[in-house]
């Protein structure tokens, strides 16, 4: 006599995503683990138990929950009580909303942003300013923020980050100003750095309570699981203490960021933290580190090219990394049992990534596969795609970032190089090792507002690259049976099989034939990690 069900789900389709297995009708978990599938509706209904929860779906469909393959869970922790700009389609809406905020903050106190958002998508299509943000408060210091490394901010938080007009430039940023040589507010990469520091440090409880409504987001759209690519290694207590609250939604891959740690001793002092996380036994199947993360170029407007940018004919973006220094930083990590993911935009970013990756396998004939990682891929090649398939080194391809950046890639790039971008049909056909993600806070995250954008190659500046587009059922496999795989975890997750982990989403429509416009805004009436109900119910 088996034991009774915690859960089971009746539904219109369970897709399994097991190669070959027709869909299933009803599905049972117990202690977190998937226990029984059957194809008859009422087929698992001995295992109805006094405590046994059961869900009918007549209408509903059933999938694995979705890995984010490659987003920013800690910086959407950090966002996610900030002032909603990402809401706003015009600079006066924009302001409005920090100006709401300012009316029910204490005076002296810093007022940021959400993150999530991209100015050209303004109406204006530009940031605002240091005098339109005075406009709105000089009571507060505000810092508008963009992603990671964009910020505006209003005079006094200028001034607290001691930042004047004579103020120089750092290396690798820019303090941007007007054409009277004024600050406009703007500061960019390194010269962000002096407003990190005189940030007020959250604390500790703010840091969980960000996490915990942050992955609730996640999980709102159908994800059981993040991949967050840029984990300050001092975070990694952060998440572990989230852990230990039961604040995490979501499961958690970590990768440490190898940004700031150019010298050996630097890469070193990352591998020691990483390998006390180790030595602690710290990892589990909520929450495990995964390696380190590195990035060879920029992005939109410095990701390094072949070609020159469009209108800069002497401007081919940037290198982050002499391939020598980062071949022996690639190695230091591999050589402590760490994987490595590198950024890689641009074709010669990849290419160059792709000589350092070859030079590794090639002196260590040894290393397991998977080890190595190209994080985005995002202007492939066929020559490109042709040796990361021969080295079989797996590629995290984002459509989100594509969807949120077009038209900024299209005025820095062409319209030719951006609809280049993620050619995710000849990956597929020509056998590459994909899975996909969003890259939060340039994309926004969600099931299936990607598979929507993987298979209908849509952005916020129309249609690009349509013939590139992939199938449904193939944008399904890479946030689950294949980002399993990248994960290592294709034991455990990815598909729904007796004995593996119950990560599952319940749809109100079947993610593989609803209508397209549909399919864009379809979201879970459940989301199911490790078993738990994380969303709806
Ligand atoms: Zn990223």
């Amino acid at each position: 006599m088996t034991a009774p069900a915690d859960l089971l789900i009746r539904a219109a389709a369970v897709h399994t995503l097991v190669p070959g297995e027709p869909p299933r009708r009803a599905i049972a978990v117990t202690g977190g683990r998937i226990t029984a599938l059957s194809a008859a509706p009422d087929g698992l209904d001995a295992l109805i138990g006094p405590g046994t929860e059961v869900v009918d779906a007549p209408t509903g469909t059933v999938l694995p929950a979705f890995d984010d393959t490659h987003t920013h869970l800690i910086l959407a922790g950090h966002s996610v009580h900030g002032v909603p700009v990402h809401r706003a389609r015009d600079l006066a809406g924009f302001l409005a909303l920090i100006r709401e905020r300012a009316a029910r903050t204490p005076a002296g106190e810093w007022i940021t942003t959400t993150v999530n958002w991209q100015e050209v998508l303004l109406a204006e299509q530009r940031m605002p300013t240091t005098e339109e943000l005075d406009g709105v408060t000089t009571d507060h210091p505000v810092l508008v923020r963009r992603g990671a490394y964009n910020m505006v901010l209003n005079s006094p938080a200028l001034r607290l980050a001691g930042i004047d007009e004579a103020t120089e430039s750092p290396d690798g940023g820019v303090i941007e100003r007007d054409e009277r040589g004024r600050l406009t507010g703007r500061l960019i990469n390194r010269a962000t750095e002096p407003v990190e520091r005189v940030l007020p440090r959250p604390t500790p409880a703010e840091r969980i309570e960000g996490l915990r409504a942050a992955s609730a987001d996640y999980a709102a759209t159908g994800i059981g699981t993040v991949r967050d690519c840029l984990v300050p290694v001092e975070d990694l207590d952060v998440l572990d203490a989230a852990r230990a609250e039961g604040a995490l939604a979501v499961r958690v891959r970590a990768l440490v960021s190898g940004f700031a740690a150019r010298t050996p001793e630097q890469v070193d002092a990352l591998l020691d933290r990483m390998d006390d996380w180790r030595s602690g036994g710290r990892d589990d199947a909520q929450l495990r580190l995964w390696g380190v993360k590195f990035g060879i170029d920029g992005g939109f407007e410095a990701g390094a090219l072949e070609q020159p940018y469009q209108g800069q004919p002497c401007y081919h973006g940037r290198l982050l990394w002499e391939p020598e220094e980062l071949l022996a930083a690639v190695e230091r990590v591999v050589d402590r049992g760490w994987r490595v993911g590198v950024h890689a935009w641009g074709d010669r970013g990849l290419r160059v990534l792709l000589d350092v990756f070859e030079q590794v396998l090639r002196r260590r004939p040894g290393l397991a596969p998977g080890t190595l990682v190209v994080e985005h891929g995002g202007l492939a090649r066929p020559e490109q795609r042709a040796r990361a398939i021969a080295l079989g080194i797996p590629v995290t391809v984002q459509h989100p970032l594509l969807h949120d950046g077009a038209l900024t890639q299209q005025r820095a790039w062409g319209e030719e190089r951006t609809a280049a971008l993620f050619p995710l049909r000849e990956w597929l056909d020509e056998g590459a090792q994909l899975s996909a993600g969003s890259d939060f806070p340039v994309g926004p995250y969600g099931a299936m507002v990607s598979v929507w954008g993987m298979t209908t190659r849509g952005t916020t500046a129309g249609v690009v690259g349509p013939e590139h587009a992939i199938g449904r059922a193939e944008a399904i496999a890479l946030h689950t049976v294949n980002a399993a795989r990248l994960t290592g975890e294709s034991g455990e997750r990815g598909s729904l099989r007796p004995g593996a982990l119950a990560d599952l989403t319940l749809w109100p429509a079947d993610p593989l034939d609803c209508p397209t416009a549909a399919l864009r805004e379809l979201l879970p009436t459940r989301t199911i990690v490790n078993g738990r109900t994380v969303h709806g119910g």
